[in-house]
């Protein structure tokens, strides 16, 4: 009998996820595995099986519904979850990650059924090695982190928090096949300032107020500590932290360990590529563009950051990348006038009258390309996108907030409002727009094209980093994957559909670097795609005979 029944027979076969068929063990297994009985007898393949797991979805009359029911049946039988989630992407992707998995955060203690992941909390202090210990899986190589401080845009959701791990690790698996059980979801529960969660008498987390300062740095640092002794070929990525944390925590590990922050590096990584793809439509190099962001935080910095790389790379000073940059926050413009910008605001701040009005504002820069990460639904008016459009032929508008109701404005008025000129992407997905008899298919700046591809790298290569070079590279693999026919209907993504196509790509890009880098903690193998795609999982059930 093959190793990774590790003993398991009987109920506990069928218990555990990873190896549970359902109806699909075969006759000669329920004899052999003590399963005879304890199963209908008709034995269905994976493929019928997919076809009665459709069914039931599709009957789910909400999104949350479907929510939960994907979620348990990960807790039954994670190749048939794969399965379905992997043929289905565009179906399934919104409803295991975001929007709906924001839904999910909100009421996350009123739909917990089955614990999955880790929960430390300020208690564990000391002991965060023993709680390591405690998780049933030995080879951890990609761990997802988070305080549950700033999930989504929807602000402070303490340990309800945790559905973004879990949702986050299953789009490794299921865009760039990093095997289940290397994945590890973690919720580092803090407490919540959110009064609400803390009146709830079904809020899963501990019911006090955040911890902060030093106490917080130590637990947080403990925890680090604890991986690297546990899980020393892990990469740890830290996920909806609040905006300080999330900058002085990337600040304090990124040269220590193998770690990075997808809100900052990952949308940064997916931004870039849009825009890439987006200057063959508008014909505005990336050299010659000049960029606003409405939102100066986690998002909107960390691509700022990544796109004076890209310009330093294609010749441009450091000092004239920065000036292609503008920002503006809750309070206007980012000028170097202000007395108020905190640290990672400082070096976007340049010289320039203040200003409050984003339309003014968007006047006065002439940008070619809006960028919205503010969390503030319709921020981009009617007005706005007008002059964004008086000024460009085609004007480059990203309203990446998300959840939906987030966005700064929708698909059908960006199209709406500049007469099908906008290059348009959003942070959730939009359903296409029909404009005097024209289908415009918008852009989803989703990060699932980036991530997946770069944890998958890192693990290909047992990288020791993740630079901020790996997101570059990630990003111009991802443009170029970006076809003409994806750009004529106004996709500046590839179709998710290629996704493991894209994170392939993009993993043995990433591979690559750390080779060259001198980061790679292994001989580096004759064949860099067959080493990255023979690591991928398969969602393909195995012959336990
Ligand atoms: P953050 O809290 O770090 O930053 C938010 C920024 O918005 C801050 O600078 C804040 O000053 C600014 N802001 C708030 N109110 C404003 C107002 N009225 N006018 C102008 N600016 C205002 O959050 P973040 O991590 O940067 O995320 C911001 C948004 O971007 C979220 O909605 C998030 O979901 C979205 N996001 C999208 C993607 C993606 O599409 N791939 C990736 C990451 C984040």
């Amino acid at each position: 009998m093959k190793n990774y029944l590790h003993g398991k027979r009987g109920v506990d076969l069928l218990h555990d996820p990873l190896l549970n068929k359902g109806t699909a063990f075969t006759d000669a297994e329920r004899d052999a595995l003590g399963v005879r009985g304890l199963l209908p007898p008709r034995v269905h393949s994976q493929a019928e099986q997919v076809h009665r797991v459709l069914e039931s979805f599709r009957r789910k009359t909400s999104d949350l519904e479907k929510y939960i029911y994907l979620i348990s049946l990960q807790e039954r039988n994670e190749s048939l979850f794969y399965r379905v989630v992997m043929d289905n992407l565009d179906e399934m992707m919104p409803i295991i990650y975001t929007p709906t998995v924001g839904q999910a955060c909100q009421k996350w203690g009123h739909i917990f059924r089955r614990s999955r992941g880790l929960y430390i909390t300020p208690s564990d202090r000391g002991r965060i090695v023993q709680l390591l210990r405690n998780w049933p899986y030995a080879d951890v190589r990609m761990i997802v982190v988070t305080d549950g401080e700033r999930i989504l845009g929807l602000g402070d959701l303490g340990a309800n928090g945790m559905g973004i791990p879990v949702g986050k690790l299953s789009l490794y698996t299921a865009c760039a096949g990093i095997h289940p059980a290397q994945c590890l979801p973690i919720m580092l529960d803090v407490g919540t300032n959110t009064e609400s969660l803390l009146a709830d008498p079904l809020y899963i987390g501990t019911p006090q107020k955040r911890l902060r300062g030093l106490a917080y740095d130590d637990l947080v640092d403990e925890l680090v500590k604890a991986v690297q002794q546990m899980f020393p070929q892990a990469c740890l990525q830290f996920e909806d932290f609040g905006n300080a944390n999330a900058f002085s925590l990337l600040h304090r590990y990124q040269d220590r360990i193998c770690t990075f922050n997808d809100d900052i590096q990952g949308t940064a990584g997916v931004t870039l590529a849009g825009l890439y793809s987006a200057s063959r439509l508008s014909g505005v190099k990336l050299t010659d563009m000049r960029i606003l962001f409405y939102g100066a935080g986690e998002a909107g910095i960390g691509i700022g950051d990544l796109i004076v790389d890209a310009l330093k790379a294609e010749g441009v000073s450091e000092a004239t990348a920065r000036r292609q940059c503008w920002f503006f926050d809750s309070k206007g413009l980012v000028v170097a006038s202000r007395t108020d910008l905190v640290e990672h605001k400082l070096r976007f701040a340049h010289d320039h009258a203040p200003e409050k009005d984003l339309a003014a504002a968007v006047a006065a820069l002439k940008p070619h390309a809006l960028i919205g990460v503010s969390g503030m639904a319709g921020a981009f008016t009617e007005p706005v996108v007008q002059v964004m459009g008086k000024l460009n032929q085609r004007p480059l508008i990203f309203a990446l907030s998300n959840p939906t109701s987030k966005s700064e404005c929708t698909a059908e008025q960006a199209y709406t409002w500049t007469k099908g000129r906008a290059v348009f992407a959003s942070g959730s997905p939009f359903a296409p727009v029909t404009l005097d008899g024209r289908t415009y298919v918008s852009g989803q700046g989703n990060n699932s094209y980036i991530f997946p591809g770069v944890g998958l790298g890192v693990i290909a290569s047992q990288a020791s980093r993740v630079t901020n070079e790996m997101f570059f590279v990630a990003a111009k693999t991802l443009a170029g994957l970006v076809t003409e026919g994806d750009l004529a209907i106004g996709r500046i993504f590839p179709d998710l559909t290629r996704i493991r196509e894209v994170s392939t790509a993009i993993a043995i890009a990433v591979a690559e670097t750390a080779f060259n880098r001198g980061l790679a903690r292994q001989i580096r193998p004759a064949d860099m795609a067959a080493h990255v795609t023979g690591q991928m999982y398969q969602p393909d059930y195995e012959h336990y005979l």
